[in-house]
């Protein structure tokens, strides 16, 4: 790896004839580019204000690495939309609590930088933990209500710590639109909320669920998953399915949804539901009956993995269509 504290070019990321470039029949180091890397924060928000200076808008794709299509088909949508995509990587440590996988989160800042390259993300921020928490830092966002519920329940501290480093981010990076996926549904209404309440000058744009052939959504965590696990894992979304199903069959009462996709879930074995939650698109309110667009959030514990999923169902009955 070949970063510095100013700007500067990351090292040519090793190609093997397995590279996407190598399949197309180009020679491996013709295959993609680095993006630029830079490591502190004046260096980045220089290079954002030079791309608005020369008129370019800027996407920015905050990430913690051990990236994944899921965090690439972000960096997608902010080339279509943006002349400058900025991907950030940083395992942000205030929004693990002590007994959670802050040490032994995936690492991997060569293969992601690669895979950037390949994407063609413009410009890397990976700063160090004294680059974004200087010594002393006292300040938090309370992200009030929204953070106390679902996730919130669990991970009491876990909003307050991302709205602290989105913000952060959005500050130094000064970007026009940042991006986030729809897999982190709560994460998308506490951003949207403090980018609302706090007037920030951005524009949220949140892009669907990326998932593995079996279903289950892309996540740098699943990494932890035994080959056992991961097919315990397949009970969340098969569960999403069935609530799909059966509201599209016109089921509308969200109690006996959730009953069948409990029983269902409890069929598999060795997946603890910490919560099933039925609430109005957009919004962290619960519904009891499917009367328009409703999130259906799932989170369970497999084996020793926190997994989340979500689905939209719609008030819409497709019988007999
Ligand atoms: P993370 O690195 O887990 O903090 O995720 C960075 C961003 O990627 C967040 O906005 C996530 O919601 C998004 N993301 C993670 N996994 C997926 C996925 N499977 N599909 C779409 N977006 C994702």
């Amino acid at each position: 790896m070949n970063v510095t504290g100013t700007i500067r070019q990351a090292s040519k990321p090793m190609r093997t004839d397995t590279s996407k470039g190598a399949e197309r029949g180009e020679l491996p180091e013709l295959a993609g580019r680095s993006p630029r890397v830079v490591t502190d924060g004046e260096s980045l928000r220089q290079a954002v204000l030079a791309a608005h200076h020369a008129g370019q808008t800027v996407g920015l794709v905050p990430t913690m690495g051990a990236l994944h299509e899921g965090h690439l088909s972000l960096v997608d949508a902010a080339r279509a939309e943006c002349d400058v995509a900025v991907v950030t990587i940083y395992v942000n440590p205030t929004q693990f609590a002590p007994d959670e996988d802050f040490q032994r989160y995936p690492r991997d800042l060569d293969r992601d930088l690669a895979l950037l390259g390949d994407r063609g993300c413009d410009l890397a921020f990976v700063p160090a933990n004294h680059e974004m928490y200087r010594p002393g830092h006292a300040t938090f966002v309370d992200v009030g209500p929204i953070g106390e519920v679902l996730e919130g329940e669990f991970r009491p501290t876990h909003f307050r710590g991302v709205a602290t480093v989105v913000l952060k981010l959005f500050q130094l990076a000064l970007a026009d639109r940042a991006y986030f996926g729809r897999k982190d549904y709560q994460q998308t209404l506490v951003v949207r909320q403090m980018v609302a309440d706090l007037n920030v000058p951005i524009d949220v744009r949140v892009c669907p669920i990326v998932r593995e052939p079996d279903g289950l959504p892309m996540s740098s965590r699943n990494a932890y998953l035994t080959p056992d696990d991961r097919r315990r894992a397949q009970a969340l979304y098969r569960s999403l399915r069935l609530a799909e199903e059966l509201a599209a069959e016109g089921e509308r009462d969200v109690a006996s949804i959730r009953q069948q996709m409990q029983r269902d879930i409890e069929g598999t074995g060795g997946v603890d539901v910490q919560y099933i939650a039925f609430v109005a698109d957009g919004t962290l309110t619960p519904v009891e009956t499917i009367a328009g667009p409703t999130t259906v959030a799932i989170a369970a514990t497999v084996g020793k993995t926190r997994l989340i999923d979500n689905t939209l169902v719609s008030g819409n009955c497709s019988r007999g269509l």
